[in-house]
């Protein structure tokens, strides 16, 4: 089996290289590099059973990447680094002949953007090269995706309704945490809500729009509608879509602190000048609050995500729910970590198995729901991801007739 180079060692890329580094039958050598090599080496010592290669690589630098790539020659490199390295990293990827993937679509730094066009751009690119890209494979985007994918290939005709629904009911004991990446977990909270219907996309105030959701084991939480990229590729590629929302429910505690960052100017991304120097207040909220990494041991309750749908099957109305439940003391039991960082980490893992083995053999660039999801919702339980579908399922948000 060949070589794969993960890029980003933090909470997500941690998780991944866990699930990797259980198969060495698999993953016999996995290059781990990132911006701060200590963090590589961590996991080496972390996982001893693995052959694991920690390398130094600033990720922004295309040339750097390439020359680490023909190095190892690694068949596939999993990036686990930010959204802003998805560019550099896809060039590098396509110069070098490697198959790439990611779990988040390309932000530029200045500007909170959440679409595809910068990364679809490279598909034709990528197919002449022979070489496969897979976007968004973490959970929300990921497992969202092949949901729907393997409700429209099993369980309709035609979807007209979606609603991503995302509960995270855990609790950390802290009075302010993120569960990734500060940055870009708030540049994506705090951006106006966005939803598709009939062909448009629908604008809104961030966090104005707010409804009760039933979660299994959870039970009635309010969720709030905010964009999310996987809304952008699903309503592409499944255009009988009439809706497709997304819903993350937060807690009023958690609310009352992003609001005051907010109103202070704390969740700003453009740099302000603090006696001479430039300084951006969301990276510098970020060194104040806890790394997400850390919250692992204390965290403690479910987490939640699924997608409801609604549509037709041989000629009736249908409704169906498809979903995870996992505890975030399952997640540190397996890996260490915490559920949010474990739920995007373990889905990488399980489509590089599927991409180094074949399975998902196609050159070119897709988003998940392109590529057949049986074989990864089949590995996803012994992986760690547990899921279930409910036919009939009595959705929270019949507010249209069908
Ligand atoms: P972290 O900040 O914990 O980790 C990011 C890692 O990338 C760090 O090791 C960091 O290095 C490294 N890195 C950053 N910039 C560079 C660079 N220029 N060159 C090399 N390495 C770099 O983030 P998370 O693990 O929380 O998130 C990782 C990704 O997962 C994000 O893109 C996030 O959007 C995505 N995600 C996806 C989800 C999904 O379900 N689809 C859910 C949650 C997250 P250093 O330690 O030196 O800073």
């Amino acid at each position: 089996m060949p070589k794969v180079m993960v890029v980003g060692a933090g909470a997500v890329g941690a998780v991944t290289v866990c699930k990797l580094a259980q198969r060495p039958d698999l993953f016999p050598e996995i290059v781990v590099a990132s911006r701060n090599v200590t963090k590589c080496q961590k996991l080496t010592e972390k996982h001893p059973q693995a052959r694991i290669i920690p390398e130094a690589l600033n990720a922004d630098d295309v040339q750097a990447t390439i020359a680490l790539l023909q190095k190892h020659k690694p068949a596939l490199l999993l990036n686990l680094a930010l959204p802003y390295q998805d560019l550099p990293l896809m060039e590098a990827c396509l110069q070098a002949g490697v198959d790439y993937l990611d779990t988040a679509s390309y932000e530029p730094p200045d500007r909170p953007l959440y679409e595809y066009s910068y990364q679809w751009k490279y598909h034709e690119s990528f197919e002449k090269a022979g070489i496969m890209a897979v976007l968004g494979i973490g959970f929300d985007p990921g497992i969202t995706n092949a949901f729907v994918a393997y409700a429209a290939k099993h369980y309709f005709d035609e979807i007209h309704y979606l609603d991503i629904v995302d509960c995270n009911a855990g609790q950390h004991g802290r009075p302010f945490a993120t569960n990734f990446n500060l940055e870009i977990n708030l540049r994506e909270i705090t951006q106006p809500g966005r939803y598709y219907e009939n062909g448009k996309l629908i604008e809104v105030p961030p966090l104005s729009v707010s409804q009760d959701v039933k979660f299994p084991e959870i039970g009635v939480r309010k969720a709030y509608l905010i964009f999310h990229e996987e809304l952008e590729s699903l309503v592409k590629h499944f255009p009988t879509l009439r809706r497709a929302r997304f819903w993350m429910t937060f807690s009023d505690s958690y609310l009352m602190h992003l609001r005051a960052f907010m109103n202070v100017g704390l969740t700003r991304i453009d740099p302000i000048d603090y006696e001479g120097h430039p300084v951006v207040p969301i990276k510098f909220l970020q060194k104040l609050l806890p790394d997400p990494a850390t919250l692992a041991p204390d965290y403690k309750g479910w987490v939640s995500i699924g997608v409801q749908l609604r549509g037709v099957y041989q000629g009736k109305p249908r409704t169906l729910f498809i979903y995870t439940n996992i505890r975030h003391e399952w997640a540190y039991a397996d890996c260490g970590s915490q559920a949010i960082a474990y739920t995007a980490g373990v889905p990488p893992a399980v489509a590089a198995e599927l991409m180094v083995t074949g399975v998902w053999k196609k050159p070119g660039v897709w988003n998940v729901e392109q590529l057949d999801p049986d074989p990864l919702l089949e590995r996803l339980p012994a992986a760690g991801l547990p899921w279930k579908v409910v036919v009939d399922y009595p959705l929270d948000f019949i507010d249209v007739p069908e």
